[in-house]
């Protein structure tokens, strides 16, 4: 089935959805998925694909060590990558980015190499209710280890972080403040600029999971002056494996070393070792060559864009399916925070969410059912799972009505009125 953009895809702004989804292979196939899995991974455009295999077919020798010409195409590939990224979320400069598989193993590195060194009993970890298990288990282990005590901001039934009690909770025994950018459940943007100044103000650090929201909105980590910022490439076009953790210069001269290997040493003896500079000191072993090479396309594919427009579109995109969706008996969706990003949960009455997502499979619609990694929130609405609906910029609204339909066909196969 192939769903190309409607008229009212380009109306009220020029975004040119039809060329955007020829860049995406898997969009000009012979059965063209309805992806609407985003929030859990991106499509990948033609440019990312071709740089990826670029590497892989004309230079894929080893960075840093290798002293003849493949090897230096391939270092200047790798570092040219960490300079895309430092540039794509305005940090200072490109030693400010240490590359990791992911979120997880970025936030996973703090937890590690800051956590376990800093963190004593009596001091708190900061984070939300909000949190992807990413976020929540690296802090409970160190938490388990350190005898520091983790405590969470809470959230409101609709979504939102309940800041009422912060003056609380932020005090001076905090000393890290981790919290999610943009929900991976209800879509919610949350405030972190201001928390980021609050817990600056009582001397706490502070760290990012932008996983959802860097996909989606331009982000400026100078501005923000948070300390730590993890991301993943997979959610923003590019391939699986690769990830970002910026890190304040200070700290992560401060910090111990996550992992121990190759590359992130300099003088190694029988009894002791030195560490590389950073950022190369968090990046032990062989690093994720190609992965780091296509994540840079894909930074590239996303600002050779109109970013006002994509967001506009995105944002387009998610309020129409916000309407379309509401207009079906049954139908609750969970979160109605204003700002928020293209990702919407929900259930239908007498229908469970894996149900609902076999049949949305049945019709060719890709959507996520489950926990979303993120039980806390399914305990405090009092549900095990959602059915979850995802978008990026190359979905459109003809997309959303077959979604809608789809689910309308599903009640109709449980026999609801
Ligand atoms: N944080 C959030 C908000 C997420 O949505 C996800 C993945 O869904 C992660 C962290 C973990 O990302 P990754 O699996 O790429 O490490």
């Amino acid at each position: 089935m192939i769903t190309m953009a409607t008229k009212e895809d380009q109306s009220s702004a020029t975004l040119d959805v039809n060329a955007i989804r020829h860049d995406f292979p898997i969009l000009s196939g012979s059965t063209v998925p309805i992806y609407l899995d985003n929030a859990a991974t991106t499509l990948k455009p033609a440019s990312v694909i071709s740089a990826i295999n670029k590497y892989y077919e004309e230079y894929s020798a080893n960075v840093h060590r290798s002293i003849y010409a493949l090897g230096e195409k391939a270092t200047k590939a790798y570092e040219d990558a960490r300079e895309k990224t430092a540039r794509f979320i305005n940090a200072p400069d490109s030693s400010h980015i240490i590359f990791t598989s992911g979120t997880t193993e970025a936030i996973n590195l703090v937890a590690y190499a800051w956590g376990r060194y800093n963190l004593k009993p009596g001091d708190e970890i900061l984070i939300t209710e909000m949190e992807h298990h990413s976020n929540i288990i690296p802090w409970q282990l160190v938490a388990r280890d350190t005898g520091a005590t983790l405590r969470y901001i809470p959230i409101t039934e609709n979504g939102s972080l309940d800041l009422s009690n912060i003056d609380e909770l932020l005090n001076p025994k905090t000393k890290i403040v981790a919290m999610i950018h943009q929900s991976n459940v209800f879509g919610t943007l949350n405030p972190v600029a201001q928390l980021i100044a609050k817990a600056k103000d009582i001397g706490a650090l502070t760290l990012v999971d932008a996983a959802q929201s860097v996909p989606h909105l331009p982000v400026d980590v100078a501005a923000l002056d948070c300390d730590f910022f993890a991301f993943s490439g997979h959610k923003m076009l590019g391939p699986t494996g690769i990830g970002v953790l910026y890190a304040r210069l200070e700290l992560q001269e401060a910090m111990e070393p996550f992992q121990g290997g190759g590359e992130m040493i300099q003088q190694v003896t029988m009894d002791s070792s030195t560490w590389n500079d950073v950022p190369w000191k968090f990046e032990a072993g062989t690093p994720n060559i190609a992965q780091a090479i296509g994540l840079g396309a894909a930074m590239e594919y996303i600002t050779s864009k109109d970013r006002t427009l994509l967001i506009q579109y995105e944002k387009r995109l998610t309020n129409y399916a916000i309407k379309s969706l509401q207009d079906i008996t049954g139908m609750t969706i969970y979160g109605d925070s204003d700002p928020r990003g293209p990702v919407i949960s929900f259930n239908v009455d007498g229908i469970h969410p894996h149900d609902l997502a076999q049949v949305l499979d049945q019709h060719n619609v890709a959507v996520r059912a489950g926990h979303h990694c993120a039980q806390p929130i399914m305990n405090r609405l009092g549900i095990t799972a959602t059915t979850r609906a995802s978008f990026f910029f190359y979905n459109t609204s003809k997309e959303i009505d077959s979604l809608c339909e789809s689910i309308e066909d599903a009640r109709k196969f449980m026999g609801l009125k």
